[in-house]
């Protein structure tokens, strides 16, 4: 695709929560982009608005060029299920069925033959490494392993975005420098890849372009190295922004926060 541009996006809950305020980011086609930022301060929503699984109260999301305002229901899933791929920090296999048929799952409503549906898990799996577990049940398989099949399962639709929520969250550091190796490998085959994760190890691994959130607003957008000099930046001067930003920071209750 298909650049992904986020435009004055605000994000209300119900309830009153303004997880996400005024947020501007420009995603080019086949990045590889690296979300950080202390636990509330709207990585998943923005994850979530970004995949198409909920949506912005305010602003626009354009992709490709074209702005989602115009998009109906028709147009959201098509997005979901065709342009993006999700990862979740929990893998969110389906666990009575075997690794293939994970994977598989996903293609079920893309329309296209049994056979074809299973080649392309097939194919998918064997690109992450697990072509050899196609029968097995997610819990015979490791942590690491279980995450690399729900990569199969967001890579076989063929998407244009992997869109990654805290994927090493629950790995042990040398599966998450693998699981990042995956996905930098995914990536450099021409897919853009979004990943949130609060590992500073990995991030200062990659040398990868780092947006830093905090309070549903970038707080610095570069590579590694820009961001550890953040604390020396100046004080940005007074503007609608910040006046913006000070309203709503009594708005978000720190005790919802995990
Ligand atoms: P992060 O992923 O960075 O930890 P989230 O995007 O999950 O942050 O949450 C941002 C803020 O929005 C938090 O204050 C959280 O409590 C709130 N929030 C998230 N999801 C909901 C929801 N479904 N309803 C109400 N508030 C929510
Ligand atoms: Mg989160």
């Amino acid at each position: 695709m298909a650049s992904v541009s986020l435009k004055h996006i605000y994000k209300k809950y119900p309830g009153g929560v303004t997880a996400v305020s005024d947020f501007n980011l420009e995603i080019k086609d086949k990045e590889f982009l690296v979300l950080v930022g202390p636990s509330g301060c709207g990585k998943t929503t923005l994850l979530n608005i970004i995949g198409g699984l909920d949506h912005y109260t305010d602003g626009d999301l354009v992709i490709g060029g074209r702005s989602t305002k115009e998009y109906g229901d028709r147009d959201w899933d098509v997005y979901r299920n065709h342009r993006v791929g999700f990862i979740f920090q929990s893998y969110n296999l389906i666990p009575h069925q075997s690794v293939l048929n994970n994977v598989e799952l996903a293609l079920t409503l893309s329309g296209v033959s049994k056979g074809e549906r299973r080649r392309r898990a097939k194919a998918a799996l064997e690109q992450v490494g697990l072509g050899h577990r196609l029968d097995n049940f997610p819990a015979q398989l490791s942590g690491g392993e279980q995450q690399r099949v729900a990569i199969a399962r967001a890579l076989v639709n063929n998407p244009d975005v992997i869109i990654a929520d805290e994927p090493t969250g629950n790995l042990d550091p040398s599966r998450s420098l693998e699981l990042m190796l995956l996905l930098e490998k995914i990536n450099s085959l021409g897919t853009t890849v979004l990943v949130v994760t609060h590992e500073q190890e990995l991030v200062r691994r990659f040398d990868k372009r780092v947006i830093a959130i905090d309070d549903g607003l970038v707080v610095s957008d570069g590579l590694e190295e820009e961001e550890e000099e953040l604390p020396e930046l100046e004080e940005p001067p007074l503007s609608t922004d910040s006046i913006l930003l000070i309203v709503v920071l009594p708005a978000i209750p720190s005790a919802v926060r995990p």
